[in-house]
């Protein structure tokens, strides 16, 4: 007889969440759903998720609990509770496995697995990538770090949702690699809207120069992806800016702790920190292309 699928918790059902939530719903999982803002689960609930009112009742009634929701403060709130009472460490039942796949701080992810373990709960961190198309066509990279024995539980999970699946080592590990990932991803976004700004610049049509180089040796998935919404004025996220900003500093942060120089990294933390501080946070991370424009703009008036 076949065993039955766990009922899986899912915490944070926004641009990413309810995609990958959307596939365990499909693929049969018994799915208990809570976000912040209720409207974003609806979809979910009328697939057949069931809501819960709180991250903490999700893991009173869920075997395994996958997390995706903002920022670090957000993880370490929805995993410790608030002023020390409540959070899914304390709120999950014995045996049952937590796995965060936001992209957060890797210090965070080793704290989490310390405390789960003093519990009898395993772990793991799972960033991923792939943008929203990856996380609605079940295409994306997940990035894992936490015990084989952990990872094995969570890997059915993961491959509803995704099509390159690695673990790459302890708790952490995979927050470190998401973060060499938004190394490039930030290097890269800064390389492929100073080509098009070049491309206009020089009275190119930059539409067709990005149909044409994203083709050869200059291609890459952001340039695929995003500089086309760019180029057709849509900056409604995908990926926001306030993330990238978000993931640029954590990234910072781990390379002054291991003495790293990392200077396209500053080039890109100082033209998103302008963007952000401009008002475009809640933008989608190809509004990077708005800064050449406008620069553009000021040198012709
Ligand atoms: P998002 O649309 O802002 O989704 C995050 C969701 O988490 C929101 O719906 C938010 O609620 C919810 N949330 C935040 N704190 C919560 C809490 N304490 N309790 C319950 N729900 C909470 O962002 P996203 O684009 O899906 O990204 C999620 C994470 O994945 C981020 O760390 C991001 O860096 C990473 N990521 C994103 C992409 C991408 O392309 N979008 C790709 C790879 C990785 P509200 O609805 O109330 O805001």
């Amino acid at each position: 007889m076949t065993q039955p699928l766990p009922t899986v918790g899912f915490v944070g059902t926004g641009i990413m969440g309810a995609s990958m939530a959307g596939h365990l719903v499909s693929a049969g999982y018994p799915l208990h759903v809570f976000n912040r803002t209720r409207s974003k689960a609806e979809p979910l609930l009328a697939a057949g998720a069931v809501w819960c009112d709180s991250a903490d009742d999700v893991a009173a009634s869920a075997d395994i609990v996958i997390t995706i929701v903002g920022m670090p403060a957000d993880v370490e709130q929805v995993y410790f509770g608030t002023n020390g009472r409540g959070g899914l460490v304390a709120a999950a039942k014995p045996g049952s496995l937590l796995i965060d796949m936001t992209t957060s701080s890797p210090t965070l992810a080793e704290r989490i697995a310390e405390a789960a373990t003093a519990r009898g709960l395993a772990s793991v961190d799972a960033p991923v990538s792939g943008g929203d198309v990856g996380a609605r066509n079940g295409t994306l990279v997940i990035m894992a770090g936490g015990d084989e024995a952990a990872y094995a539980r969570a890997l059915p999970l993961f491959e509803t949702m995704g099509k390159s699946i690695t673990r790459l080592g302890a708790a952490g590990a995979g927050q470190r690699c998401k973060l060499a990932n938004q190394v490039a991803v930030a290097v890269g976004m800064v390389a492929w809207c100073e080509a098009l700004a070049h491309a206009e610049a020089g009275g190119l049509d930059a539409s067709l120069v990005q149909q044409v180089i994203s083709g050869g040796a200059a291609g890459s998935w952001a340039m695929t992806n995003l500089a086309p919404r760019a180029l057709a004025d849509d900056f409604a996220p995908g990926f926001l800016v306030r993330h990238l900003v978000k993931d640029i500093g954590i990234a910072r942060e781990a390379a002054d702790e291991t003495g790293t120089e990392l200077p396209g990294l500053m080039v890109a933390e100082q033209l998103y920190a302008l963007l952000n501080d401009g008002g475009c946070g809640d933008e989608g991370t190809q509004a990077l292309l708005r800064l050449y424009r406008a620069a553009d703009d000021a040198a012709v008036s």
